[in-house]
């Protein structure tokens, strides 16, 4: 949609739109932000998405600015931009403050392929690997209380692949089922709450029913590559969080022939956060999954192949070869490997919890669950930044919030501006010495029982949802006896493995290790993993920058 209350440049900008733009998107033009406003509303009652608003600055009565603020609440999802005139950049560029615009355009836009449609095409880009994106279809048929259906959602969301969610305790969902059944060959069910089916089931784009699909089976049929093209590569990078995809993105960007590999789904921890808003570059925050997609798209676009759904189980030292083994028994060598294999969520040890794990109890997945904690009261254990956000997150759509944290305040592991936050919301409530010390359900969380620990005292609540943000630990026994891990599993590197100037054990080079090189040469580390880490998005990013410039240094000596 543009709207301009010149009407010669209202046709201009709509005729240069149509021009690029016209087979795959209608063009809607508008001469006022009030007339805009109100085809805006009646595509909204129609259903129909709209992808990009761009709006002329200075318009009589209702400004630009104006008018995409109130856009903003039709249509969350547009893309944003601002058409000014030069004078007006100043303005403009304080509307990236007020409304989030992602792009001011100068007026003229001659020639429209260098100034105008590069610009379009990136926002076109943003608004199609957000979660507005048209419906999408493939289409995941499970029970709200079933620990695979939650993981296959996860799964697919976390890939940034499209899906609908239906539940067998609704009737569309139920059809869904018994068209399912029938197209498998099943014995059609009379599908209710109760009934034992198995599930989930996954209905591809092309009508392939799927029964309790595995992730490399899921990640084969919605188009994710799972095995490497190719045997050998200057660079194996293991993970796919800010790490690993800051380390092939400038790995392939630099002309080493990367691959990246996955256990789960690009994005890391990262991908999970609701928020991030200390990432620099972004005033306004910006979403985990936006933020990692976006770096996803730009590692492959220079040519890093990004391999999901792939667990790593095994390195192996051979001279000046270094092959990395996955679960399927496959492998792939290259001459230098990047360990970015991140922290996972420590499991809360009360009893009950490992049954209802999936059931009402998640680990970090708050995403995915949110909307269907609508109206029920939530319970988040943990006291760092990812609890916050998850309870700012999750405080939109639940009745009641409540943060158990063990110590005696938030202040000691919470940013101050998160707990501001927290402050302002009326439905969270923050318990400070507080622990979980067990959980019970029928089949789903139905209650927990939670311990006062300055007084000692018992508490039996009611709950339905229980999200774990606990301590992390890094996954790495797969490492043991390859190379040097400190007590708790995290990879040392670099000066921290040359203590009083001595080499590693075993270290065969008559050099010390690079800064971010592990015990054994040509093997980094880079972000969460690596050990006295930042535990930060930018940090994990540029580690993993780094480490890609100590693999070239690498590589020369080779
Ligand atoms: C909910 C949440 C909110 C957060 N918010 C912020 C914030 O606002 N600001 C901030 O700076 N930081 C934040 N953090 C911390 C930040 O996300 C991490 O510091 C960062 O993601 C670390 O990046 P990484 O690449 O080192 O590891 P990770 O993000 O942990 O990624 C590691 C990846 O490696 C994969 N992997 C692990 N083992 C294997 C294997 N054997 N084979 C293949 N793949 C494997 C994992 O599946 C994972 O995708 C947040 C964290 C969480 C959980």
């Amino acid at each position: 949609m543009t709207v301009d209350d010149d009407p010669g440049v209202s046709r201009a900008v709509a005729r240069d739109l149509r021009h690029r733009y016209g087979q795959e998107h209608r063009i809607v033009r508008a001469e006022s932000g009030e007339a805009a406003l109100e085809a805006l509303r009646e595509m909204k009652l129609r259903g129909e998405q709209v992808a990009v608003l761009l709006a002329d600055y200075r318009m009589p009565q209702m400004n630009g600015i104006e008018f995409l603020e109130q856009a903003m609440d039709l249509f969350p999802g547009a893309r944003r931009a601002l058409l000014t005139a030069y004078a007006d950049t100043n303005a403009a560029i304080d509307a990236i403050n007020v409304v989030d615009v992602d792009n001011y355009l100068l007026k003229p836009w001659d020639p429209p392929e260098e100034k105008l449609y590069p610009a379009i095409d990136a926002l076109l880009d943003a608004w199609r690997a957000s979660d507005f994106r048209p419906v999408p279809e493939t289409k995941v048929i499970g029970h709200r209380w079933s620990a695979r259906s939650s993981e296959v959602r996860e799964f697919l969301a976390r890939n940034q692949v499209p899906y609908r969610w239906y539940t067998t305790d609704e009737p569309d969902g139920q059809r869904l089922a018994r068209a399912a059944c029938a197209k498998v060959g099943r014995p059609v069910p009379d599908v209710t709450e109760d009934t034992e089916l198995a599930l989930p089931m996954v209905i591809t784009p092309d009508g392939e029913v799927l029964v309790e699909p595995t992730d490399s089976e899921l990640a084969v049929k919605v188009g994710l590559a799972t095995v490497p093209a190719a045997g050998f590569y200057d660079l194996v990078v293991i993970g796919g969080g800010p790490a690993g995809l800051g380390a092939a993105l400038y790995g392939a960007s630099e002309g080493l022939r990367t691959v990246l590999v996955e256990r789960l789904a690009t994005g890391g921890q990262a991908g999970q956060s609701s928020r991030i808003e200390n990432y620099l570059g972004f005033p306004d925050g910006v979403s985990g999954s936006q933020l990692t997609g976006r770096a996803r798209l730009q590692a492959a676009k220079f040519g890093a192949e990004v391999l999901t759904a792939c667990e790593v189980v095994g390195l192996e030292v051979s001279g000046s070869a270094r092959t990395v083994h996955f679960a399927d028994g496959t492998a792939v060598g290259g001459h230098t490997v990047i360990l970015a294999t991140g922290v996972n969520y420590r499991q809360l040890p009360a009893p009950g919890i490992t049954d209802l794990t999936g059931r009402g109890v998640y680990y970090g997945s708050a995403l995915t669950e949110a909307s269907a904690c609508a109206g029920s009261d939530v319970y988040i254990v943990g006291g760092a930044n990812s609890a916050g956000q998850a309870a700012v997150y999750l405080a939109k759509h639940a009745r009641s919030v409540s943060i158990l944290v063990r110590g005696t305040s938030l202040e000691r592991s919470m940013s101050y501006y998160l707990i501001q936050q927290i402050a302002d919301i009326k439905n969270i409530t923050v318990r400070t010495c507080t622990e979980v010390t067990a959980a019970r359900g029928d089949g789903h969380l139905e209650g927990l029982t939670l311990r006062d620990n300055s007084t000692g005292a018992t508490e039996d609540v009611a709950a339905q949802y229980l999200f774990v943000f606990i301590g992390a630990a890094p996954l790495t026994s797969w490492l043991d006896g390859v190379l040097t891990r400190d007590a708790r599993g995290f990879i040392p590197s670099g000066p921290d493995l040359a203590a009083g100037g001595k080499r590693p054990d075993g270290w065969p080079l008559d050099r010390a290790p690079y800064h971010l090189e592990t015990s054994v040469p040509g093997v980094f580390v880079a972000g969460d993993v690596r050990s006295e880490s930042a535990k930060r998005v930018a940090s994990a990013v540029g580690e993993g920058a780094m480490a890609v410039m100590l693999v070239h240094r690498y590589l020369e000596k080779l």
